[in-house]
């Protein structure tokens, strides 16, 4: 089983496909992959026997390419996404934000205060 590249075509197996995955994104349930051979970053979901390919999209991840990779698994922890393979298995961790930082917890968006239609 070979998983192409979708900029290059290049084909990577299994092992050094996911090693060059990073950065899981628990909210939008999605990992970065950067292609050893031509430097493209995508961000992908990981499913149940295929990838899914796509963009975040208004705080979603619209999936608009799959690549089948039958015997694909996977399972979200808290901070990384454990993928495996036949008998294989890689880890994916949630990069640590930077100390000091906030984390933005934006629900829906908008401002709470209505403002009164012009008349
Ligand atoms: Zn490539």
């Amino acid at each position: 089983m070979l998983i192409p590249c979708l900029a290059c075509e290049s084909r990577f197996g299994p092992d050094e496909y996911f090693s060059a995955c990073s950065d899981y994104n628990r909210g939008l349930d999605l990992v970065s992959w950067t292609c050893p051979h031509c430097g493209n970053r995508d961000d992908l979901r990981v499913l149940p026997d295929e990838l899914g390919f796509g963009y975040p999209h208004r705080g979603r991840f619209d999936v608009h390419a799959r690549v089948r990779v039958p015997g694909l698994r996977r399972h979200r922890g808290d901070l990384r996404l454990d993928i495996s393979l036949d008998r294989a298995s890689w880890h994916v961790s949630t990069p640590l934000r930077p100390v000091g930082v906030p984390v933005r917890l934006t629900a829906g968006g908008g401002s709470a205060r209505r403002r009164r239609p012009a008349l």
